[in-house]
């Protein structure tokens, strides 16, 4: 599925960090283990499949929440353990996931009658 920009830009930011989580956790010299490369399948369907899409706000803010309850645990352990990792290799992701969290939240009832 093709996605914009705003959305690319998340799928590069969990993949670089799911690479530096597991090979921290699971010694994985070359890819993602078999777990993590689930995990990293998980979430970046949930981006393809995100109603907001380019105006997407920050997981942890949002109303919508479609995330299993277990996936989000873990896509969140990834992302304590990773984030602050994220400075050096990737400087223009991990400033843009901090910017993040400063953006707008929009609520999906108001876009559905906006349209
Ligand atoms: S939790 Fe919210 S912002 Fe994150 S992917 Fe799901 S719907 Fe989109
Ligand atoms: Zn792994």
């Amino acid at each position: 599925m093709s996605s914009g920009r705003r959305i690319d830009r998340e799928k590069k930011t969990i993949a670089a960090m799911m690479a530096i989580y597991c090979r921290d956790h699971h010694a994985s010299a070359r890819g993602l283990c078999q777990e993590c490369t689930g995990l990293l399948d998980y979430a970046q369907r949930r981006l393809d499949t995100c109603p907001f899409q380019e105006e997407k706000p920050a997981c942890n803010l949002c109303e919508v929440h479609c995330y299993a309850a277990a996936m989000r645990e873990r896509t969140r352990a990834v992302m304590r353990y990773a984030g602050p990792r994220m400075l050096l290799p990737h400087p223009i992701l991990s400033l843009g996931h901090m910017l993040d969290k400063w953006r707008p939240v929009p609520r999906l009832k108001a876009r559905k009658r906006d349209r």
